[in-house]
């Protein structure tokens, strides 16, 4: 069931907690794959009801990204979240969730401000206001559906530790539920933006698994220098990769790693012509 109203779902969702069920809420842009399937998976399988929004959030993007391109599939995603046994698909208007107006200026707009700390780093580097909109989306989410679980992919390992920050900063009562990547059989890691890939964008795209696989399988024999496990991407690497950053911080906190350990999480951002792929693994 499709619902796009924000009084609609809470009419819903207080009718489930009346009866003592458990709510479990997945947060998308849509165009969902098999990576989003996992995690509505994962929900339906731990909680009595899901909801699965389906939102292109504005202001998460910064100013000429691709907001406007951004597949939107509606129909397709319903049948994906039927199929899977998710109870309601909410697919908000930006109007719906942000009222008319200054919808991008945080002149108008209640923001929630994750730390710089969890910020001035990997995707928050270059995407400036990036993480302040979608922690702002998230927590709204979170207000509306109110769930007892949340569930968020490890693809997004930056936006998944930000996201558990907040909870715990401002004691919002919902179980944050990390989910696994899910990667297609060559081994490149499921996006939306994958779309936006080209055949032979698509082969330069599996440098970000070769890349990662390659120093983990290092890293296993036993090198932990960050130096030298970085120097072991280069050969991956030609002029279609643009590199925007390879590096290695705590899994948890994002802390600067010294030397490799098992909690180090090595994470990569490449753009491919005009298309940016991000994708990270755990030592
Ligand atoms: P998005 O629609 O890109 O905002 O993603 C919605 C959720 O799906 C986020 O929690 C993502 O981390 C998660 N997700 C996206 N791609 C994958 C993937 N390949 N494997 C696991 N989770 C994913």
């Amino acid at each position: 069931m499709i619902l796009h109203t924000i009084a609609e779902v809470r009419e819903q969702v207080k009718k489930w907690k009346k009866e003592g069920l458990t709510v479990g809420l997945v947060p998308t842009m849509g165009a969902l794959h098999a990576g989003h399937r996992s995690l509505i998976e994962k929900s339906v399988e731990k909680c009595d009801k899901t909801v699965v929004s389906v939102f292109v959030n504005p202001i998460q993007f910064c100013p000429g990204e691709d907001l406007d391109k951004y597949p939107r599939t509606l129909n397709e995603d319903n049948e994906l979240c039927e199929k899977v046994g998710a109870d309601i698909i909410f697919a908000p208007s930006p109007k719906e969730m942000y009222g008319e107006g200054h919808i991008l200026s945080n002149d108008f707009l209640t923001y929630v401000i994750p730390p710089y700390f969890y910020v001035n780093k990997l995707c928050g580097k270059s995407r400036v206001g990036h993480f302040d909109g979608v922690c702002t989306v998230v927590n709204k989410l979170f207000n509306i559906v109110q769930p007892d679980f949340a569930f968020f992919g490890q693809k997004d390992a930056q936006q998944l530790i930000i996201i558990r920050k907040m909870v715990k900063d401002l004691n919002i009562p919902v179980e944050i539920i990390p989910c696994p990547i899910v990667r297609e059989e060559s081994g490149l890691a499921l996006s939306s933006r994958n779309k936006y890939l080209n055949n032979e964008q698509k082969g330069y795209a599996l440098a970000l698994r070769k890349i990662l696989f390659n120093i983990k399988a290092c890293y296993d024999k036993g090198i932990k220098d960050i130096e030298a496990l970085k120097e072991t991407a280069y050969p991956y690497l030609n002029e279609h990769h643009n590199l925007e950053y390879l590096e290695f911080l705590d899994a948890d906190t994002l802390d600067e790693k010294k030397s490799a350990d098992d909690n180090t999480r090595v994470f990569i951002a490449v753009k491919i012509g005009d298309v940016r792929l991000i994708d990270n693994i755990m030592l």
